[in-house]
């Protein structure tokens, strides 16, 4: 093998395992030694468009140059790097005590005399991110060769310059969704804790008044102030809730929890809500004694979001039937409604924080889209999972499991 095929073979090894380069700046000094071994020159570098600037800068050259040109800007006009960048093509000059397009400010700084060069543009989807540049043939003039082999190099340059860009940018973004994140914890955070205080007086002197009053038109008019105020109190408890889940600050208090009384008591809540709408319910526990080992309050926000939607969700004269039994490993949960369903397209996002299937603007239930989220939450603190199957227009079935420490099946 000849020296020349020698190189081109070096080229295709470098091609080859140009990906798993992993180290950029390596990849870079690499890329540059190739190309000075290719074209026999005496020295390359990798200029990079900086768009503040308006001017190519140094992203790569030999090492010992590097500190140096680190902080040069070769300008766009004026320069045989800027040629090739603003034309898009190679540009060879065999003689630089010909050229007027030679920048003459680098050679200052390094001590190099340039002699002759090749330019070639780093195109990469149509956008020129920088130059690639080779000084000073050793023999000879730089042949129609040359120019090829480095615009294949600077073809595979460009790919990873803007592989780094775009992961540039991945990163930043992250970075942004991140605190966006934090804000809105912090914004939960701080409203749910502040709007506790006024709301439990609210509350209280309200209640408090009812009693009072002996005038019934009075007491109905408190009667919609103490509803208003009651359901503004539940949903900056679920706020706190979802809060409290994210910031790590809720623990799970277990102890046995009979099944059967937890789905009474919480049942017990929307009684009148269910009269008023003459759903029908229908509760089915197939082992009476079915107990678990869970934190109670937490397994019953999660249960009373279920009802409270199938309640919402389910048009008058509806049928709710919630069903516990122990399968495998499990105590299983489900509420079951032949209310409207959730379209199919919907399913994959009900248990994100804030989703809710109708605009905010247009929908007729309310609810901050939150319910669903927090009970995941809870289930999954405690190792369960919560699932939903439903069809538009037919109804829906959630159901959780919840891993069985202990079962407690007393006689
Ligand atoms: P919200 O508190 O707003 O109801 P959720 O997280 O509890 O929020 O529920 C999210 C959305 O999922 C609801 O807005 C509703 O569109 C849909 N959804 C939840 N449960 C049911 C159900 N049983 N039947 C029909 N749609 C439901």
């Amino acid at each position: 093998m000849n020296e020349k095929s020698l190189l081109w073979e070096n080229l295709l090894s470098f091609l080859r395992n140009a990906a798993s380069l992993s180290e950029e700046a390596t990849f870079l000094q690499m890329a540059i030694s190739l190309a000075t071994e290719l074209t026999e020159s005496e020295t390359a570098s990798i200029l990079e468009y900086d768009s503040e600037w308006n001017a190519l800068r140094f992203r790569s050259a030999p090492w010992f140059h590097q500190d140096m040109l680190s902080e040069v800007r070769v300008p766009v006009e004026g320069s045989a790097a800027g040629w090739a960048f603003t034309h898009r093509q190679p540009l060879v000059i065999q003689d630089t005590s010909q050229e007027t397009r030679f920048f003459k400010g680098v050679d200052r700084l390094t001590g190099l005399s340039t002699r002759s060069l090749v330019a070639v543009p780093i195109v990469v989807n149509n956008e020129v991110l920088g130059v690639l540049e080779v000084l000073n043939r050793l023999q000879g003039e730089y042949t129609d060769e040359d120019v090829i082999a480095l615009e294949i190099l600077a073809g595979v340059i460009g790919l990873r310059l803007s592989n780094m860009r775009l992961r540039q940018q991945m990163l930043l973004a992250r970075a942004d969704a991140k605190e966006m994140e934090r804000l809105k914890n912090e914004f939960i955070a701080i409203t749910s804790h502040e709007l506790r205080t006024p709301l439990g007086l609210i509350l209280g002197h309200a209640t408090f008044l009812r009693e009072l009053l002996e005038d019934p038109q009075h007491r109905s008019q408190l009667d919609v102030i103490i509803r208003s105020a009651a359901r503004l109190k539940e949903i900056v408890e679920n706020l706190s809730n979802l809060e409290h889940y994210q910031s790590g600050a809720s623990r799970l208090r277990k102890r046995p929890l009979l099944v059967a009384r937890l789905i009474e008591e919480v049942t017990a809540a929307f009684q009148a809500a269910m009269e008023q709408k003459d759903l029908h319910l229908k509760v089915e526990v197939k082992e009476p004694n079915l107990s678990v080992e869970c934190d109670p309050e937490k397994i019953g926000i999660a249960l009373r979001n279920l009802v409270q939607n199938a309640v919402t969700f389910t048009e008058p004269g509806g049928h709710i039937l919630i069903r516990a039994e122990a399968v495998p490993g499990h105590v299983k949960i489900s509420v079951i409604d032949d209310g409207i369903g959730i379209p199919a397209k919907d399913l994959p996002h009900i248990f994100e924080r804030f989703y809710q299937v109708e605009s905010h603007l247009t929908r007729r239930h309310g609810g901050l889209g939150l319910g669903l989220s927090i009970a995941k939450a809870m289930i999954e603190m405690h190792g369960g999972q919560i699932w939903v199957e439903s069809v538009e227009g037919k109804g829906s079935n959630f159901t959780f499991l919840l891993p069985v420490f202990s079962v407690v099946q007393s006689a």
